[in-house]
């Protein structure tokens, strides 16, 4: 188990905030994942449990405690001819497991290629691309209970996956920490995986700006979804407006179209601005506190509300 104080969160949140945490735990098994939960001066303390940070925006240090997933592996649990159930620890590095998968040729998740972060959180997160989530091929998930510590099993549906959302996300249920999640790939692709996950980097790599070189959390707002009479009375209004069908016959909008049509699109504001090949991402050049980062999302909300009158929904979790 590692425990450190004043920990810098700057190597671990992809927007590159030179935050600090009051403490930093990383625990290597579940013993002592349950060891930090049962301890009083833990339950004391707020805590954040965090993955690689991919989709947290940190607004100042965090005078708490945060904790960090060292369950690593992957191992098949059980095997058909035509499909396979991959266990994988929570702190496996998502893109890890997805090249795993491919080189195995076996196929389910390889449009989820290069997706940043960890296996825990994108179950967490119902992560999804190139019309595939997670929520298509998770089988379960073991998780502790932070308030009870009870381990738990989670099966697909008790996931309650939706669009970016999961049982996990909702704050009115227990907090739960996974340290594992089970896949159940197949082993009669139709097409290559290797081809898909070979298109999908590159034009991910084309689109998307990289952390490293560039910090930004993915997209920031959600697709927002509406009912199909408000679509027709927008329509009506601004013919090309992009969409798509969404779950329970509803309309999803693209954010990015809306954004880039109040005129966001590559804007610079000081250290902040808008991706200049992507509207829905924003984007620290360097220096940015996250208190800006957050006033520039909150002026593109206005903005997109007072032109379309539609809210954006944060994608990112701001801390
Ligand atoms: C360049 C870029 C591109 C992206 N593209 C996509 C995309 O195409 N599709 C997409 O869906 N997302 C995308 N994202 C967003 C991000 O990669 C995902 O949300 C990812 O799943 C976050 O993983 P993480 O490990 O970084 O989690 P974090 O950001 O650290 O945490 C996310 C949430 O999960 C919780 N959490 C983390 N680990 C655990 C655990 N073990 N148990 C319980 N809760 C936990 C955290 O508390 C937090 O609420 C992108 C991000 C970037 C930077």
């Amino acid at each position: 188990m590692k425990i450190e104080e004043n920990y810098p969160l700057e190597r671990h949140n992809t927007f590159r905030l030179p935050v600090k945490t009051r403490w930093f735990m990383e625990y290597g098994n579940e013993e002592e994942l349950e060891k930090i939960l049962r301890d009083e001066y833990f339950q004391e303390c707020g805590s954040l449990h965090i993955g690689g940070g991919s989709n947290l925006l940190f607004l100042n240090d965090v005078n708490g405690i945060v904790l960090h997933s060292q369950i690593k592996g992957m191992a098949v649990t059980e095997e058909t001819d035509d499909y396979v159930l991959l266990r994988v620890g929570a702190a496996e590095m998502w893109d890890d497991v997805v090249a795993c998968t491919v080189a195995n040729g076996w196929s389910g998740i390889e449009n989820l290629s290069l997706i940043p972060g960890e296996a825990g959180a994108a179950a967490v997160q119902n992560i999804g691309a190139y019309g595939t989530e997670i929520k298509n091929v998770l089988v379960k998930a073991e998780a502790y209970n932070q308030l009870t510590f009870e381990k738990r099993l989670f099966t697909n549906a008790e996931c309650e996956y939706a669009y970016r959302y999961s049982y996990f996300k909702n704050e009115h249920n227990d907090p739960h920490i996974i340290t594992h999640i089970t896949l159940r790939l197949s082993k009669r692709p139709t097409v290559s995986p290797a081809a898909v996950r070979e298109t999908v980097i590159s034009r991910r790599r084309d689109k998307l700006p990289d952390p490293a070189v560039l910090g930004n959390a993915g997209s920031f707002f959600m697709n927002p979804v509406i009912s199909p009479v408000q679509f027709e009375k927008l329509k009506e209004k601004h013919p090309a407006m992009l969409s798509y069908p969404a779950a329970e016959g509803k309309v999803k909008l693209s954010a990015a179209w809306l954004i880039e049509q109040c005129g966001f699109k590559g804007k610079r504001y000081g250290e902040v601005g808008i991706y200049e090949k992507h509207a829905l991402i924003l984007v620290n050049f360097g220096g940015a506190t996250g208190n800006e980062i957050a006033l520039l999302a909150e002026s593109i909300r206005m903005e997109v509300e007072n032109r379309f009158g539609i809210g954006l929904t944060p994608e990112v979790r701001y801390v």
